[in-house]
């Protein structure tokens, strides 16, 4: 026992691998949950021998705490973040506390979008390269938990602007900013700028031995980085941009430079699709180069990665016509590079809960690729007036089973249907799984 006593906001995934590696390391750990846990949490808990409460917070023993760790899920302006902050005490996040506990390189992923896939696809090819590696952060086992229970050389983490949030020393070696687009602009009080300085806080820590990898293409990105200069080596990525150091694509080949011997592949080699996925992939490539992977293991691992499940996914081709889920697709963003990835004539199943979407960025390829909409939300009212007068059908429906019929109605051989919602889930599903197993079901039931 160190005498110290830490508070665990949040009984979810990285509350609880929080909890264990506290304990772990001789804090008197207390999980304390506004709502419900889960009771596959509740089981790790009782196994590890941790107290949790759960229904409400007792305000005096957690402002008693010498340390708080606030799950990314809590809002800033939660009652009891409020208070612990009055009184002083740290509130910190996963990734801080776990960050300390390990000596492994950590490679850390941030953006709007495009983080699982470029996590997931990183970790692929550290894997088969050889590498022991980690993954973790919003996939699968929190870090935390991995710190405490495995040896690990390379960690690879997703990291949300949450997250970044609450750092104080975290620096990964290697960071990758893949883009930033208005999101989840509700928690950082309507305030854009407050939510790309939260993203740059990825390289707030690093120093000059480290690198920054990032989407030259991205605006916002390159004008923060003008007016905020940062001390790590930059790596820029770039679709039409050449650079001396970084990735770039000339004469249909993917091109990385950095101090390590230049690798060089075509990009119809690549295993995942569309625009958006050869940066991913220069951005995961990139990282591998910086590690010094083979090259041949480089591009075999580009060449056979298969891809994140509910991320432009085909699912099944029914009478020529191709269905594909891209639930995962919250944002404007994110189905603006799933249309332009569109070779076919498309029928788009679009709508949920808008999170303040400006759909205009979304006209022109929904005129050149869209042959239908089928809206499915609660409310479409806002999808109606937009693309009302820009498409010949145009229909609306709370049902997936129903959408995906009349998708079916209306698809020609050749076209594809394409699920990619530009909104949350939350109205008529649990959460974007849930909306794409859905999905996927209806198409196969078809
Ligand atoms: P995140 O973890 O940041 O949400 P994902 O890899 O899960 O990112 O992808 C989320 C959505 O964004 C998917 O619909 C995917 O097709 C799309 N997407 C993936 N990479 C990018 C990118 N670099 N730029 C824009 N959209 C992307």
């Amino acid at each position: 026992m160190n005498g110290k006593k830490i508070v665990i906001l949040g009984g979810g995934e990285s509350g609880v691998g929080t909890a264990i590696l506290a304990k772990q390391k001789g804090y008197e750990v207390l999980v304390s949950d506004f709502g419900k846990i889960k009771e596959i949490y509740k089981n790790v808990l009782r196994n590890f021998d941790i107290v949790w409460e759960e229904n409400g917070h007792t305000e005096t023993v957690i402002l008693e705490s010498n340390l708080v760790m606030k799950s990314p899920g809590i809002p800033d302006k939660a009652p009891i973040v409020k208070a612990l902050r009055a009184k002083g005490v740290p509130v910190i996040s996963e990734i801080e506390f776990a960050a300390q506990y390990t000596d492994a390189m950590l490679i850390g992923i941030t953006g709007s979008n495009g983080k699982t896939t470029t996590t997931m696809l990183t970790g692929y090819i550290l894997k088969q390269a050889g590498i022991h590696v980690g993954v973790a952060g919003n996939i699968g086992d929190s870090f935390a938990k991995m710190v405490a229970t495995e040896t690990i050389d390379t960690y690879v983490l997703e990291i949300s602007s949450f997250q970044l949030d609450g750092i104080v020393n975290f620096a990964p070696h290697i960071a990758v900013l893949t883009n930033i687009t208005p999101d989840h602009l509700d928690r950082y009080e309507y305030d854009f700028n407050a939510y790309i300085a939260s993203k740059f806080r990825i390289a707030m820590n690093q120093t000059e031995k480290d690198y920054l990898i990032y989407d030259a293409d991205d605006p916002v990105i390159v004008n923060w980085l003008e007016k905020h200069p940062v001390r790590s080596q930059l790596l820029p990525f770039s679709l039409t941009k050449i650079f001396k150091k970084g990735a770039f694509i000339a004469q249909n080949k993917i091109h990385i430079q950095t101090d390590n011997n230049p690798l060089n592949m075509t990009t119809q080699g690549l295993a995942l699709k569309g625009q958006h996925n050869k940066k991913n992939a220069m951005a995961a490539a990139t990282i591998a180069n910086l590690l010094s992977i083979r090259k041949a293991t480089i591009r075999e691992s580009l060449e056979g990665f298969q891809g994140v499940e509910h991320r432009l996914e085909q699912v099944l081709k029914i009478n020529n016509v191709q269905y594909i889920n891209d639930s995962k697709a919250t944002n404007v963003n994110a189905t603006f590079y799933a249309l332009d990835s569109m070779s076919a004539p498309t029928v788009w199943i679009v709508g949920g809960v808008d999170k303040g979407n400006d759909y205009r960025d979304l006209y022109p390829l929904v005129n050149e690729k869209v042959k239908a909409i089928v809206c499915l939300g609660v409310d479409n009212a806002k999808l109606m007036s937009h693309f009302g007068n820009m498409v010949d059908i145009i229909v609306e429906t709370p049902s997936m089973s129903e959408a995906v019929k009349i998708a079916y109605k209306v698809a020609e051989r050749g076209d594809n249907v394409l699920l990619s919602p530009a909104c949350a889930s939350f109205d008529l599903f649990e959460n974007y799984e849930d909306r794409g197993r859905q999905f996927k079901n209806a198409v196969r039931n078809l």
